[in-house]
């Protein structure tokens, strides 16, 4: 079970999303441009405007077309009119003792959905790095055993704007735009200075399965001229989604992680049900030939402990084997438990003595700490509140979970 510790308890925070006048934050520039286009502005003053908002949108992370001092107030009032900069709706925020944060955040309702989603988004600071584990869609189709996000029974993918929103969100939160903490020193950030020096799609949903919408938004994310977030500094973690592998690669070229979680068909066929469609070997493959890695560009394998059931040194060693010739770092992560869940985390000792096998056949092996364990804030723990709603409250488009109805 998780151990409650000190967290201080989730805040209410009210921020009005409104249904009418749709929010711009979080679009990319072709999304932009539509958005113009829409109230009127003409096609050839269109690029020099995005320019304008891009800047106020992903530089300065502005909330108000108010601030846009080098827009018209004509064009300001017009977008004032019929959009807002609405972030995502925040449900809840929680900060665990090791001061990770948790939001809950709830999604403007989509065609004919009866109820808001919510998806969950965490940031993790470290000494040398801030870490935003982002969501890429409500729920996920996959049913891996020992994930909660697993047992989420709907699922919808999440727009571009929703997928960057966490970010937007996030650092308003954190205080991480330029000036945040005084406003009138008007300086740009500089990369060195950030709290969130990284992302990891690692929140709910498998982002293969949302892939234009995922690649759309990390292009925002990568932006030199807006967030800017280096590519290397953005990881996708998948689950196995072979087909679209390769694709990612060419198409958006950010690091790369697998949830390998087991070495035979037989025990991942249970633990990554995906395997039954994508067995190791074809996983494996389209590992080696994953555009740009080399030594110094490596694909994480990350591996869930599980006690007794796939954390033997004989499993140990198999994986030293099964990743030989891969370019590769493994990512021990210690379970994090859920209420309902089957499994036990591997006992500490059992962990230390696996990492040390595979240290010892030259794969760096951290093991992953556990963060915000108080509030459940860690891989696999997220799952959002509207999955107490019966199946039977929501309609289309809402696809029903079976991997087979993936979108
Ligand atoms: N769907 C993608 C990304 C989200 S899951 C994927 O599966 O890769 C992010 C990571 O958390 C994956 O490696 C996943 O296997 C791991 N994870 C899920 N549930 C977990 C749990 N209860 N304890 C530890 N890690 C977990
Ligand atoms: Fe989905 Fe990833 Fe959880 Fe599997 S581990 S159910 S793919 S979110």
């Amino acid at each position: 079970m998780v151990t409650i510790l000190n967290a201080q308890p989730a805040k209410q925070i009210e921020v009005s999303v409104n249904a009418e006048r749709p929010s711009i934050a979080g679009l990319d520039r072709s999304g932009l441009a539509e958005a113009l286009a829409a109230i009127g502005v003409p096609e050839k003053s269109r690029r020099m405007r995005v320019a304008q908002l891009w800047g106020w949108l992903y530089v300065r992370g502005v909330r108000s077309f108010d601030e846009m001092s080098d827009v018209s107030k004509d064009l300001r009032a017009r977008l004032a009119d019929t959009y807002t900069l609405d972030r995502p709706e925040i449900v809840s925020e929680q900060v665990s003792v090791d001061g990770t944060r948790k939001w809950l955040m709830r999604l403007p309702r989509r065609g004919r959905e009866r109820t808001a989603p919510e998806v969950e988004t965490v940031y993790i600071p470290e000494a040398d790095r801030g870490t935003l584990c982002i969501s890429s869609q409500v729920g996920c189709t996959l049913n891996c055993s020992f994930c909660h996000t697993g047992t989420q029974p709907l699922v919808r993918n999440l727009e571009v704007e929703e997928i960057v929103g966490q970010i937007l969100l996030a650092r308003d939160r954190i205080g991480d735009w330029p000036g945040a903490n005084a406003p009138e020193d008007g300086r740009l950030l500089p990369e060195t200075d950030r709290k969130i020096t990284n992302i990891v799609l690692m929140g709910m949903g498998e982002p293969l399965y949302n892939f234009d919408n995922v690649r759309r938004a990390m292009a925002v994310a990568a932006d030199g001229d807006g967030l800017s977030v280096s590519k290397r500094r953005i990881t996708l973690s998948t689950s196995g989604v072979v087909p679209e592998i390769a694709r990612w690669g060419a198409e958006s070229s950010t690091m790369l992680a697998i949830s390998l979680h087991a070495t035979r068909n037989d025990l991942r066929d249970e633990l990554v049900p995906i395997n039954k469609r994508y067995p190791i070997a074809e996983l494996m493959n389209a590992c080696r030939s994953y555009p740009g890695l080399s030594n110094a560009r490596r694909i994480t394998f990350e591996y869930v402990m599980l006690k007794d059931v796939n954390d033997s040194l004989d499993d140990a060693r198999t994986l030293v084997r099964l990743l030989s010739g891969i370019p590769a770092k493994i990512n021990l992560i210690p379970f994090n438990p859920w209420p309902g869940s089957r499994y036990l985390c591997s006992d500490w000792g059992q962990i230390e003595r696996f990492a040390e096998l595979v240290n010892r056949a030259g794969y760096a092996s951290p093991v992953r700490t556990p963060r915000g364990r108080d509030i459940l804030a860690a891989c696999g723990q997220l799952k959002s509140e509207s999955t107490r709603l019966r199946a039977s409250e929501h309609i289309s488009p809402l696809v029903s979970k079976t991997p087979e109805t993936a979108p």
